[in-house]
């Protein structure tokens, strides 16, 4: 028998990111993302980079051409509803997303932007060189709507050292300049007391987490901010849509697969497992 199926077109994401070969982090992860939260994924790469779950091998930008040429033929034919931004890369890069950033907005729909500020990979490799992250902050940051740096992306961003609650507090303060909508999502996955802290509209909010026992951790920072963005296509606030990215990373961890030697990727699609058998 056939079965009746809901032909309506899902939102568009598009995730501007790097490619992570073992799948736990950047585009791939993204995309994972995107599908189970009932998205259709779109990406542009900004780099290749030769990784596994034993860390950072090699890292080889997009030229910058090739993504500004990517981002211009898909904005044509698949405008996204929603951007996702994750490694950058380099300064030349981060210009070009910029630049397509500004034609976006100039179209004048809604289109959120939210930006995962990556630089440096949990095994210590460089994700983003210096003129890279002096650009992110003089140029991307003015166009996203939402940023969810970690603790140390908070300390390079805002030049402070984030060691407990009110010094994150007067970070994510001093990164939100006066009268900019930016909204703030600290993840506080690495921190002894795992919650998050949102600063939107003036007012701060806290999401409390729980520590998982699991060396799945490959990606956490790439899949949150790619699931916030899924909720904000779903119609949740910022602040919504946080706390529900939050207890999905929460589960991916839980069910993930002991993969790999190193910090293995979790489990993307852990809400179609049949958990009753
Ligand atoms: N590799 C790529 C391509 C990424 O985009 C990212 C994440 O942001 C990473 C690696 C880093 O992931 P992790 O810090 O979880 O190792």
């Amino acid at each position: 028998m056939l079965v009746e199926m809901n032909r309506a077109a899902r939102p568009t994401a598009l995730t501007i990111a790097g490619f992570d070969p073992s799948s736990g982090a950047g585009m791939t992860a993204d995309l994972a993302v995107f599908t189970a939260h009932g998205c259709f994924g779109t990406s542009a790469i900004t780099a290749l980079t030769v990784q596994s779950t034993l860390g950072v091998r090699r890292v080889q930008a997009t030229d910058a051409d090739l993504l500004a040429e990517t981002l211009a033929y898909l904005q044509e034919d698949l405008p996204p509803a929603g951007v996702k931004i994750g490694m950058l890369a380099n300064g030349d890069l981060v210009r070009v997303v910029a630049d397509y950033l500004r034609t976006v907005r100039a179209i004048g729909q809604s289109v959120p932007v939210v930006l995962d500020p990556v630089v440096v990979s949990s095994s210590g490799s460089l994700l983003l060189d210096a003129h890279g992250l002096a650009m992110l902050q003089t140029q991307l940051l003015p166009l996203v709507d939402v940023i969810t740096p970690n603790t140390d992306e908070l300390q390079l961003l805002t030049g402070t050292t984030c060691s407990d609650e009110p010094a994150i507090r007067s970070a994510m303060a001093a990164l939100q300049a006066e009268g900019s909508d930016l909204a703030i999502v600290a993840t506080g996955g690495h921190r002894p007391e795992p919650d998050d802290i949102v600063l939107h509209k003036g007012e701060f909010h806290v999401l409390r987490g729980r520590h998982v026992a699991t060396k799945a951790t490959h990606g956490t920072g790439c899949a949150f901010s790619s699931a916030v963005l899924c909720g904000l296509l779903s119609g949740h606030s910022v602040v919504q849509a946080a706390e529900r990215a939050k207890r999905y990373v929460e589960g991916a961890m839980t069910y993930a697969e002991p993969l790999g030697r190193g910090h293995g990727p979790m489990r993307l699609d852990w809400r179609s497992l049949r958990l009753d058998r």
